[in-house]
């Protein structure tokens, strides 16, 4: 059941994933279907340039290595039981980032046991989760990140305005950031309907029916 549902999510486009980020953007009403499709684009192009830097400036590309040069605090923490939806990992400002390894692992051994291995490649969750924070963490300490720089008008009286950032430029901008760095010929979204099934599988369900939702849209 799960590699039907991996190998139906394979099957959707940029837009479709676009359209999936926004699902759970406070903002949406606020921004056209236009500019949602153009600022996800940009801060695409903007996260691939940043994963070709952090390859160049650093000569490998491992959690211990850029963990190391670039001053995080990493923790690896078991997650809590009783099921239910748990983090997967997490970024806390100025420089920790958490993942969750007893997650990582049985994602791990969930695509090699339902014969996955094949069609995701050779890729260790814990790594996508690392290199998904890792963009966070970069968003945090540089100001030449797109996703962080575009801003939207929420409301304007008289003198007053308040402006706030658009909140699923992050997430995009992270999955293409680290889908980049492990060259995946996909969207790491579907990790996440892998990592919930490793715990959860009805909850994975419920996930993957709203993903592929947006297909239609
Ligand atoms: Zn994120």
């Amino acid at each position: 059941m799960i590699s039907a549902w991996i190998n139906d999510l394979m099957k959707l486009t940029d837009e479709n994933w676009t359209r999936y980020a926004f699902l759970s953007e406070p903002l949406v009403n606020r921004i056209s279907p236009e500019k949602r499709i153009h600022y996800s684009r940009e801060t695409a192009l903007n996260s691939i340039e940043l994963a070709n830097e952090i390859r160049q400036k650093y000569s490998k590309i491992s959690i211990a290595y850029l963990v190391e040069k670039l001053e995080i605090n990493l923790i690896e923490k078991v997650a809590q039981d009783g099921g239910g939806f748990s983090m997967f990992a997490s970024f806390e400002e100025p420089n920790v980032i958490t993942v969750y390894k007893d997650i990582s692992q049985a994602t791990d051994k969930l695509i090699d046991d339902s014969g996955l291995r094949e069609t995701v490649g050779n890729v260790k969750t814990i790594d996508l989760l690392f290199y998904h924070e890792l963009y966070h963490f970069l968003e945090f300490t540089r100001d030449d990140v797109y996703s962080t720089q575009q801003k939207v008008l929420v409301w304007r009286i008289g003198p007053f305005k308040n402006i706030s950032r658009i909140r699923c430029l992050g997430e995009i901008g992270a999955m293409n950031f680290s889908r980049e760095l492990l060259k995946l010929p996909y969207s790491p979204n579907l990790f996440n309907v892998l990592m919930l099934y490793a715990q959860n599988p009805v909850s994975a369900e419920r996930l993957y029916l709203k993903m592929l939702d947006v297909k239609e849209g």
